[in-house]
């Protein structure tokens, strides 16, 4: 219900008297959310399906993550969310696998057929294939327009409530707009690569782990600032001469191991030195350096209950997952980049716990 939410309500930047004041008017907050969040999706719902074309009545629940590995990670059914981590009071923590991540934007015929070479976990006893690599932009970049269009339905609903400034709902129609295109280009590439077989995205690491991790993610993150601290999307350039380039990392966990993976569109130069410098760490930097790569930019990963104690106590986790580049993408009173590189640090991943290493395994009694 609320996985729209935490990107659209900017996180993190709550102070705890506001989070007290959400929290005694909890009801109140979560009913007045609930309806912006009917409105929008039923707004921005539409007639056909994105995939085929075809007219339909109802859409498929498509999971971004496959629900295979949000089963391997879930207990008793549930996986935990990021919420769950930074202690927002008006969302719901745990989620069943059924409603993790979901996005209904195709038909069932479409979801069945146009992911199921990646959703196959057989797939994976060799390299991923061209073919799989596009199935996972297309759902990737699928999710995002869906949650683009929600968004921008949000900040309507929420400006004709009164809740909302114009110019606020301006801007941020116009950052949306933008990005919704360059989804939309990339949602493009990725169904014309699977149409024609053609080879558009380069595997820049791929590990194959004998464990299962307790984190699951999919989904492309235009990260920011390098290892050396240089820019490597300028996420404030409004211009829409200007494309952010993202780079899609998978995190998945089988039933007794695992896949980590990162891939780029080809001829894309932007991440050169960053899978370069990323090449030469050591196995476990590299896990850390995902972990911390996933908690600090998105919102939609999933975690197994199994270590949520761990992750909410950990001041450093909880201070990393707040981060959020919304949070200060229309405030133009500083310099942004300082204030950027200081946000995604690469460094400071060493200051958190490595939960995808062994000694947090899933499958270990
Ligand atoms: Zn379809």
């Amino acid at each position: 219900m609320f996985d729209n939410l935490t990107n659209i309500l900017d996180l993190g930047i709550f102070s705890d008297l506001e989070k007290q004041i959400m929290n005694e008017n909890k009801v109140e907050f979560n009913k007045q959310i609930n309806d912006f969040m009917k409105t929008s999706r039923a707004a921005s719902k539409l007639s056909y399906c994105y995939c085929c074309g075809r007219e339909i009545g109802s859409f498929c629940n498509s999971h971004t993550v496959p629900a295979f590995c949000l089963r391997n990670i879930a207990v008793n059914g549930k996986v935990s969310t990021l919420n769950s981590i930074i202690d927002f009071p008006l969302l719901n923590n745990d989620k069943g696998v059924a409603q993790a991540g979901t996005f209904q934007l195709i038909c069932r015929d479409c979801d069945s057929k146009i992911f199921s070479d990646y959703e196959n976990p057989y797939s994976y006893d060799e390299l991923p294939t061209q073919k799989m690599l596009a199935q996972i932009s297309l759902k990737n970049n699928l999710k995002f327009i869906s949650k683009r269009r929600i968004e921008k339905e949000f900040f309507t609903c929420m400006l004709e409530k009164n809740n909302m400034i114009q110019n606020f709902t301006d801007a941020k129609h116009f950052v949306q707009e933008l990005d919704l295109n360059e989804y939309i280009n990339a949602f493009n590439k990725a169904k014309k690569a699977l149409e024609k077989g053609w080879n558009e995205y380069y595997l820049c690491y791929y590990e194959k782990l004998n464990y299962t991790v307790p984190i699951a993610f999919q989904g492309c993150i235009s990260i920011a600032i390098d290892f050396d601290g240089s820019i490597i999307n300028d996420i404030y350039n409004q211009s829409s001469k200007y494309i952010l380039k993202p780079i899609h990392i998978c995190i998945f966990p089988f039933e007794a191991s695992s896949i980590i993976m990162m891939f780029i569109e080809n001829g894309d130069k932007r991440y050169r030195n960053f899978y370069k410098t990323f090449s030469k760490l050591e196995l476990s930097d590299k896990l850390l350096t995902l972990l911390y790569i996933i908690l600090a930019y998105s919102e939609d990963f999933y975690i197994s209950p199994r270590i949520y104690d761990v992750a909410t106590k950990n001041e450093e986790v909880v201070r990393i997952s707040q981060k959020g580049q919304d949070i200060f993408s229309l405030t133009p009173y500083f310099d942004p980049y300082a204030l950027l590189k200081k946000q995604f640090d690469l460094e400071e991943r060493k200051k958190l716990p490595n939960f995808l290493l062994e000694e947090y395994r899933m499958d270990k009694e």
